[in-house]
């Protein structure tokens, strides 16, 4: 398994050696500002008490509080925690958001928890971090297999803690508690604006154009809820459990109601079983892992039919993939601005609470279609003028920011 802190070490080495920056900017970059590592204890529905490790990273607050979710995952570690919060600080850059970045999360299995275990967890989590996070330290949100119900849970611990309430310290909250209208479908919604503007670089006729989704939960679900709208056609999708493949097309709400009475996608009238690796390499116009990370490798990338890659989940090519895919004119939209949608709309979700201004969804949507086709076209514009693949375009405008606040603060 590759070590996607050490991806993620290599692309800032890449970057810092474009921009030229000096060694110490680049050992600073290259670490977490701040790392907590605890013990989450809960007491299980038998009556045992049970312990669990717990993460959370906050990379760089050059640019403002940190921000970033929450993964309860049993395969989750530490570097892949650190790896997930350097890749937010260049999210919230690139998108052009006042954020550094951060990422959590507690190694364990949530589908083997009762909702009352999840609940403990979530909160005994906040108990652990409460004094390092706020509406201006460091905001979380949810992620891999957490979702609004456990913001709330967190929400409600931490205004205990503090006695007062605190909407604006976490995202991604229900519409009850203060989330934003538009939160939910924000990150597949952006994947898809992102799709659209490569397919116009591409000269790719969206309406008719093939997908494969790899990955089918919040991510993958809004994704192709969203392109299906535009026009495109969703040929393959697929979960932890397998994949189902229809050249002619699948209605993404009959696979949504199929995976909700039967927990997979497996056995979907009129589909084909595939496995996940088989989707990678369907013949389609475009391709979106939206599930984990280091999905695309040296050993699948040159068997890649698709010309455009949408990199809805973070981090799903190691940079060997990256190379083979540029030399192979695959155009790929790099995650730090493909899913962007996410922190973009929790941003917003943020200012509402913050300001107590609550705003209505047309308005949320017209705003994340513009920040996104803004940050596209600057990282096309840069991948052109420096001559560079589109993530090394991404990754020059991002760590300059960052870089420009820290050489500000006098930190470098
Ligand atoms: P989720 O838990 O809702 O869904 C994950 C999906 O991936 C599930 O369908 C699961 O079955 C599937 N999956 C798990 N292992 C798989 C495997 N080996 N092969 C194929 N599918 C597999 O999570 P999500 O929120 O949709 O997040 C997906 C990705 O997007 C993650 O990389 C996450 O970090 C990233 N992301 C999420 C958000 C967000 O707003 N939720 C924002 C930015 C990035």
């Amino acid at each position: 398994m590759e070590n996607p802190f050490l991806n993620a070490q290599k692309q800032i080495e890449k970057t810092a050696l474009k921009l030229k920056l000096d060694k110490k900017t680049i050992d600073f970059l290259k670490k977490p500002m701040r790392e907590l590592k605890f013990d989450v204890s809960i007491k299980m529905d038998n009556g045992d008490i049970k312990t669990f490790p717990g993460f959370r990273i906050q990379y760089n607050w050059a640019r403002g509080p940190t921000k970033g979710g929450i993964r309860f995952h049993p395969k989750e570690t530490i570097d892949t925690v650190r790896a997930l919060s350097a890749w937010m600080t260049w999210k919230c850059a690139i998108a052009d958001i006042p954020f550094g970045g951060a990422k959590g999360g507690i190694i364990c299995n949530p589908k083997e928890m009762s909702q009352k275990e999840l609940e403990n967890l979530s909160r005994e989590y906040i108990k652990q971090i409460a004094e390092f996070i706020g509406p201006n330290k460091d905001i979380p949100a949810p992620d891999v297999y957490t979702n609004s119900q456990t913001m709330a849970w967190m929400l409600d611990e931490y205004e205990k803690i503090v006695k007062h309430h605190a909407p604006g310290v976490i995202t991604g909250k229900p519409l009850e508690l203060g989330g934003s209208k538009g939160r939910t479908k924000a990150t597949g919604f952006g994947v898809a604006i992102n799709i659209r503007e490569a397919t116009k670089v591409m000269e790719i006729e969206l309406r008719g154009a093939k997908i494969a989704i790899q990955g089918f939960g919040n991510v993958g679900v809004y994704t192709a809820k969203s392109l299906e709208k535009m026009g495109a056609k969703i040929i393959a999708l697929s979960d932890s459990k397998g994949g189902i493949y229809n050249p002619n097309g699948i209605s993404v709400e009959q696979a949504i109601e199929y995976k909700q009475k039967n927990g997979s996608l497996k056995g979907l009238k009129d589909t084909k079983e595939i496995s996940n690796e088989e989707l990678l390499e369907l013949e389609c116009d475009i391709l979106v892992p939206a599930a984990l990370e280091n999905q695309i490798t040296k050993e699948n990338a040159n068997k890649i039919k698709a010309k455009i890659i949408a990199e809805a989940a973070n981090g799903p090519t190691t940079p060997e993939a990256d190379e083979i895919l540029h030399k192979n004119n695959v155009f790929v939209i790099p995650d730090i601005l493909c899913n962007a949608g996410g922190v973009i709309v929790s941003y917003f979700e943020w200012v509402q609470n913050i300001t107590g201004n609550y705003w209505e969804e047309e308005k949320i949507d017209e705003k994340l279609d513009e920040k996104l086709t803004k940050s596209f076209s600057q990282m096309v514009v840069t991948a052109e003028k420096e001559n560079v693949d589109n993530r090394t375009a991404a990754y020059i405008l991002a760590i300059k920011k960052v870089v420009d606040a820290m050489k500000l603060r006098g930190w470098v």
